[in-house]
């Protein structure tokens, strides 16, 4: 596993720009997201109505289905338990009008809703869960229940079309998946909260994959937050929650209190089995024999070194496993690969030869954070989207490659299986890669170095603009800086590679083209059944206005929707041409 793992980094050494994939130093395309998600004009419908499967051929009969696919849509749920990320920024108008965050709040759970919707907590907040709902105090333990933001994965858990009133909207386009937009209000006279708003339903399954609304009527002392909830083709004719996307502007929740927040949740790693099953593959190969006699010339006992790395290695590749089991690290794959030429370009710059390779990983959270488990170096990937550009990302590796090369130590305790034994829940208690002061800012140093040697030496101005930005935002955003494995890039007054911050122009938030972070959920995708990650293919945008500069901050999401083919894979797109099965024939063909 490790010689092909050498193999690839061999083939990367050459010192390789991965700027066009990386150093856009545009924002991203959530700024596109304020145009209108339909570009596409959808055929009238009588005329497409004949692609449909044939019972569908009245309105009646496409609610009947819906509804119908939405019971196996919960039904289906109950046996799902995916991670749930919920970021909450508390906003206030500044003096231009324009809301800024002032404040954050970070959940991290894992779904179970098999008595309906609950999450275990990762991050300890009081407030998971039910049973503990009745002890909170205060505005925020109130308001911002992650139980409140999961519960927005279901439209309603007991659907039914007697409870509603339904009016055909239109049909349009979201990404490739033809859908037909309806809108939904609950029929007068309820007790029971019910769903109001906008679904788009699509028109070859009639599966809901986005709905966008609240719950009505409002409960006398709570309050339902408005919502836009997405879902994505993950399994044949199964479409999961991936994004809510929640905001409130005017929410009056007492004489005087008003709340005004946005707020992202993303739900990822539905396929557990198949995490776990890659863990038992990699498990095989790093206990064959193989890797012993990789490391020495005969057939013999390792050497008291070699015995030595072997034990770190070993500590190494347990715990990486381990957290990539629970969900919290995508599996290797191409966005690793970028990371690595980053580290090889600074590697080979400064003639440095470490013994055995350096991997990099994607850590799946928000909160911006980095820290190296042995050889391995992981990244937040919340770090990866605000990080401007190529250099900015050298910076970071350069911190961690500081630790490897100065061969800071990593808990080797973790070579013991059993230490690694404990529930998914625990993990952030459990695992902590924190190093101690003295080690940062010597990694700090060893940093600067290496960087003054590299292909970044250079452009080391905009890596000093974002620790700038990121300095003048941590009071605001304690949530998203705080690390939850690592040391924290930005601690009171203390900065992470603060040497950096003379040699950087000075920070104006009205130049339109000072990008000096962007904004959260635009560089990197991730697949939540697989939990893969790949590079954002949206194209830059140029900003209209220095409200879109929108640094560190949540956006709306507008994901494009494809199908799955009948054999799981994405369906490859040659045109912008939405796909139709074989048998069906396209309006225009007939
Ligand atoms: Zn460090």
């Amino acid at each position: 596993m490790r010689n092909v793992g050498g193999v690839l980094v061999v083939a990367l050494v050459v010192l390789s720009s991965v700027s066009q994939i990386f150093g856009q130093d545009s924002p991203e395309p959530a700024a596109q997201a304020a145009g209108d998600p339909a570009a596409t004009t959808a055929p009238a419908p009588a005329q497409s109505a004949a692609s449909l499967p044939p019972a569908a051929t009245t309105f009646n009969d496409v609610l009947d289905h819906m509804v119908q696919r939405e019971h196996l849509f919960i039904a289906e749920m109950h046996h799902m338990h995916p991670m749930v990320e919920t970021y909450v920024q508390d906003l206030k108008s500044d003096k231009a009008g324009d809301p800024t965050p002032v404040n954050d709040r970070y959940f991290l759970g894992r779904l179970d809703m098999s008595d309906g919707p609950e999450d275990t907590s990762f991050v300890g907040q009081p407030g998971f869960g039910r049973r503990v709902v009745a002890k909170l105090t205060g505005v925020y333990s109130l308001h911002f229940l992650p139980l409140g933001f999961a519960q927005m994965v279901i439209l309603d858990s007991d659907f039914q079309k007697k409870y509603y009133n339904f009016t055909f909207v239109r049909r349009e386009f979201l990404g490739e998946v033809r859908c037909l937009v309806i809108d939904v209000e609950p029929k007068p006279g309820q007790r029971t909260a019910r769903f109001m708003g906008r679904i788009w339903v699509d028109d070859q399954e009639y599966n809901i994959v986005r709905f966008n609304g609240t719950y009505y009527p409002q409960p006398k002392v709570s309050f339902f937050f408005h919502f836009d909830s997405w879902r994505l083709n993950m399994r044949p004719g199964m479409w999961l929650p991936a994004y809510i996307y929640t905001e409130e502007a005017h929410l009056k929740t007492g004489l005087t209190k008003t709340l005004h927040f946005k707020a992202q949740t993303r739900l990822w790693g539905y396929d557990l089995k198949g995490l776990n099953k890659n863990e038992e593959f990699t498990q095989i190969l790093v206990d064959s024999p193989q890797s012993v006699k990789d490391q020495s010339d005969a057939a013999a006992d390792a050497s008291p070194i070699v015995a030595e790395r072997m034990w770190e290695r070993q500590a190494e590749e347990n715990t990486v496993e381990r957290i990539q089991k629970v969900g919290l690290f995508a599996p290797p794959g191409e966005v690793d690969k970028i990371l690595c030429t980053v580290v090889n370009n600074l590697l080979v710059t400064n003639n440095i030869d470490l013994q055995g390779d350096v991997h990099c990983r994607v850590l799946l959270t928000a909160p911006l954070e980095s820290f190296t488990i042995g050889h391995t170096i992981v990244i937040s990937r919340g770090l990866l989207d605000v990080l401007p550009d190529e250099a900015s990302l050298a910076m970071v590796l350069a911190h961690e490659l500081g630790h490897i090369v100065l061969g800071h130590r990593m808990d080797t305790q973790l070579a013991f299986s059993d230490k690694l034994l404990f529930p998914d829940e625990d993990s952030f208690q459990r695992l902590d890669f924190k190093r101690s002061a003295a080690d940062e800012e010597a990694a700090d140093t060893k940093a600067l170095e290496l960087l003054k040697n590299s292909p970044y030496k250079d452009k080391l101005g905009n890596a000093g603009l974002f620790l700038k930005a990121l300095q003048q935002k941590a009071p605001d955003l304690p949530n998203l800086i705080r690390p939850h494995l690592g040391n924290s890039l930005a601690e009171g007054k203390s900065i992470r590679m603060s040497n950096l911050l003379a040699s950087a122009p000075e920070l104006d938030l009205k130049r339109l083209d000072q990008i000096a972070a962007l904004p959260l959920g635009g560089r990197i995708k991730v697949d939540p059944w697989s939990d893969q990650v790949e590079l954002s293919k949206a194209k830059p945008v140029a900003l209209t206005s220095t409200h879109e500069k929108m640094e560190f901050e949540i956006t709306p999401v507008f994901p494009y929707l494809t199908r799955l083919s009948a054999g799981g894979d994405k369906v490859a797109l040659t045109t912008s041409v939405p796909s139709t099965t074989s048998q069906t024939p396209t309006p225009e063909q007939k």
